[in-house]
């Protein structure tokens, strides 16, 4: 319930800060268009336009000091008609000299009543009210009316005449203009003469030729400081007609270096949207493969050789050029794709899962179709219907992406405002890509913005990435070290299971083979046992009292053996269970083999076995342990030497102490017989429960536990048995003990005594 609670309060946390990060950044993104559209207004601001005379006066403007204006408004449109300058009554000389000099050139032209039109100037209609926007006049058949309100039918808007009057300082000498683009077919007049022609003017549809063209021209203003522009422009079939982008007046140097800087802007942007595609591949792929290294070099090499080939020296025929243009757009809207859907990505695995996201397949064929269309037929495009065609797909697209993304940033909280920058930014690279601004020569304020707004991302997303790749290398060794760690621990895990199921396995069998054993050999002597009751619960009267005895004695040490057999079971299972419980204490080891040997020298006469012992005098041979148990152990050993060795056989018992330079001493005890031996393929069993050599069958008693709870017995003292046979030549048995040390031995004794 809490851990719910509190995941929900970070949820909410979390969808907070993508709101309000939302919001900065479309406050940010609002301030960057205010901007812009304040920076593009203040284009012929400084103007002075005198409404009487309908000329702009710039006799006040000094462009030494304040630089080049755009001559945005001012202008008389004409639409629909080609008119020359001989329509305006003006042939290479101020219309106001020709009208008997009424006409003052002086610093009072504001005040001036005499239009520049009036004089001989025919009258035509004048249309005023005509906006101007920073795209120059193209919307104008819309809003322009003529003085006379005889509007002429426009069914081609765009095809008209343009003039504008200048009033100039008399002496300000040689003054450029600068024209980024006039569509599609005109003629540029100043002061009556023909300065500059473009395309073919023709009467006919079919007779004009269509181009864009930029021109710079000079101009020298009339001794008056007038200068009288008329462009009539023709269009049949663009909704870009006429004068697309306000011109630039000023000094020669000053238009000069517009035009310079626009290359170099032109070239700089280019460059850096280059960048980002690399970037944005970067991005993707994090330069996986080597060939889309190579790749992205080629569309820079593309991008950059078209850019030149196409601003500084254009040596292609227009079909060519266009067709450079269509693929390169086709590859900059290809990457560009690629770019966006590295952002949202969908499958990390391949590009092509990428390229799935629907929004970029849409915009993607968007763009593609458009191409298509350009490059099929370009003046299918500007017709008004396929520019609203487009904007609308465009918007559309737009719209999905940022819906696309206002959806998915409450999901995915983190990602959120990269969503949001990264749509904003498709929104505007793709609606600049379908509709190329015309102002390439200008130097857009917009275009600076969004350049710099799109890199930083893409900066920001590139060390945002190699960050995270960073850290998912150092994760992905850091977790490949612990797997590592881990399989050693696993596999070390295993090989202890296997040796234990191994173990238990061997246990399993042996504790099977131990039943069999234990049953045949308690099976034995009951057997033995219930015969003799049987014979002598059948004895005859004739049965003598000896006989009787005799069963009787069989049936006594066939009880004994039972229960030796019994006790030795006892004894191995106490041994064998892990709190086996030896009581330690300092034993007298010589002792108790002196005992030993004392008891069984005894036991011993009657044959012909010689019994040796061999002990020093001087050591008590203490050890730490059980006196009981170990006392198990010699004889056990004892009474193996005896029983396999025959009558005629030597017994030695030997114990010693072995000095070790480091670590404790060790008391070595040793029973040695030249008895029957054990065959040497079966010395390693001996010490197996119930094992006993195939030539020890002979003698009957013996159950095989013996050395098992012997060896057992020694093991957990800290020592160690072993066996040496030769068959039929004799056994010998070491035992080693670790001795007891001197202090150890004291305080067990004081114990003892306390
Ligand atoms: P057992 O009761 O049969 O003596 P042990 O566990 O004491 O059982 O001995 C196992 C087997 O080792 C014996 O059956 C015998 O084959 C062999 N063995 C032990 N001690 C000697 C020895 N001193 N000489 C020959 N064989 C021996």
């Amino acid at each position: 319930m809490t851990t719910d609670a509190s995941q929900n309060k970070t949820d909410k946390r979390k969808v907070l800060r993508v709101f309000v990060r939302t919001v900065v950044f479309l406050v940010i993104l609002l301030a960057v268009y205010v901007i812009v559209l304040v920076t593009n207004q203040r284009h012929g601001q400084n103007l002075i336009f005198d409404k009487e005379t309908g000329a702009i006066d710039l006799r006040q403007w000094s462009f030494e000091d304040q630089g080049r204006n755009y001559i945005d408004y001012g202008w008389q449109f004409y639409p629909n008609q080609l008119l020359t300058p001989e329509d305006f009554g003006f042939v290479g000389e101020d219309p106001r000299t020709k009208d008997s000099g009424k006409a003052k050139p002086s610093s009072d032209v504001g005040n001036n009543k005499d239009s520049p039109t009036s004089g001989n100037a025919p009258d035509l209609p004048h249309y005023k009210n005509v906006s101007i926007t920073t795209n120059g006049w193209t919307n104008l058949g819309f809003d322009a009316y003529p003085s006379s309100e005889t509007v002429p039918v426009m069914s081609d808007f765009g095809f008209g005449t343009y003039r504008i009057l200048m009033i100039m300082p008399a002496d300000c000498g040689v003054v450029a203009m600068d024209f980024p683009e006039i569509n599609h077919a005109a003629k540029i007049y100043v002061n009556g003469n023909l300065l500059s022609e473009f395309g073919e003017i023709s009467e006919s549809r079919e007779g004009y030729e269509h181009e864009e063209a930029y021109s710079d021209i000079r101009v020298s203003p009339q001794a008056n400081g007038i200068i009288d522009i008329v462009i009539p422009c023709s269009n049949f079939s663009s909704p870009f007609g006429g004068i697309a982008i306000p011109p630039a007046v000023g000094t020669p140097e000053q238009i000069d270096a517009i035009d310079m800087v626009s290359k170099m802007w032109v070239s700089s942007v280019m460059t850096l949207f280059v960048l980002i595609i690399i970037t944005g591949f970067y991005v993707s792929f994090t330069f996986r493969r080597k060939l889309k290294y190579y790749y992205f070099i080629l569309i820079i090499l593309i991008s950059i050789s078209y850019e030149f080939s196409d601003k500084i020296f254009n040596p292609m025929n227009g079909d060519w050029n266009r067709l450079l243009q269509t693929t390169f757009f086709l590859l900059m809207s290809f990457v560009a794709a690629l770019y966006f859907s590295s952002l949202y990505p969908k499958n990390a695995e391949n590009v092509f899962a990428r390229i799935k996201n629907w929004d970029i397949v849409l915009i993607a064929t968007a763009i593609s179709v458009f191409l298509a269309f350009y490059w099929i037929s370009p003046d299918f495009l500007y017709y008004k219907s396929s520019v609203v065609a487009n904007s609308i797909l465009v918007t559309i697209i737009n719209s999905y992406n940022f819906l696309r993304v206002l959806y998915m940033t409450p999901r995915y909280a983190e990602e959120g405002t990269f969503h949001l920058i990264s749509a904003a930014l498709a929104s505007i690279i793709f609606s600049t890509m379908i509709i190329r601004s015309p102002q390439i020569f200008f130097i857009p304020l917009h275009s600076v913005g969004i350049v710099l707004m799109i890199f930083g991302t893409a900066l920001y997303f590139t060390v945002r990435y190699v960050n995270n790749f960073k850290q998912i290398s150092r994760f992905t060794i850091e977790l490949e070290n612990a797997v590592q760690d881990k399989t050693r621990s696993i596999a070390r895990v295993n090989a202890e299971l296997v040796s234990m199921n191994q173990t238990l396995l061997k246990n399993e069998e042996a504790r099977k083979k131990m039943m069999s054993n234990v049953s045949h050999d308690l099976r034995t002597p009951i057997t033995a046992i219930r015969g003799y009751i049987e014979l002598i619960m059948n004895a005859k009267a004739n049965t003598t009292k000896d006989t009787i005895n005799t069963y009787l004695t069989n049936m006594h040490t066939r009880s004994v053996q039972m229960e030796q057999l019994i006790e030795d079971l006892v004894q191995l299972t106490r041994l064998e269970s892990d709190n086996a419980d030896i009581k330690t204490q300092a034993v007298n080891l010589r002792d108790m083999i002196d005992n030993l040997y004392e008891l069984y020298l005894m036991e011993s006469e009657g044959s012909h076995k010689k019994l040796r012992l061999d002990m020093p005098k001087d050591d008590m041979l203490t050890v730490m342990g059980d006196p009981n148990r170990l006392l198990r152990v010699f004889e056990n050993l004892i009474v193996n030497a005896m029983r396999y060795t025959p009558d005629d056989g030597q017994i030695d018992i030997r114990a010693f102490r072995e000095i070790a330079a480091l670590g404790g001493d060790n008391i070595h005890i040793i029973v040695r017989d030249d008895g029957i031996g054990i065959p040497a393929a079966e010395l390693p069993y001996i010490f197996d429960r119930f094992y006993r050599a195939t030539n020890a069958s002979i003698h009957k008693s013996g159950s095989g536990l013996g050395l098992s709870i012997v060896k057992s017995i020694v093991e957990k003292h800290g020592g160690r048995i072993w066996g040496e046979s030769v068959e039929k030549e004799g056994s010998t048995f070491h035992v080693i003990l670790p001795a007891g040390k001197p202090q150890e031995m004291e305080q067990k004794s004081e114990e003892e005594e306390g």
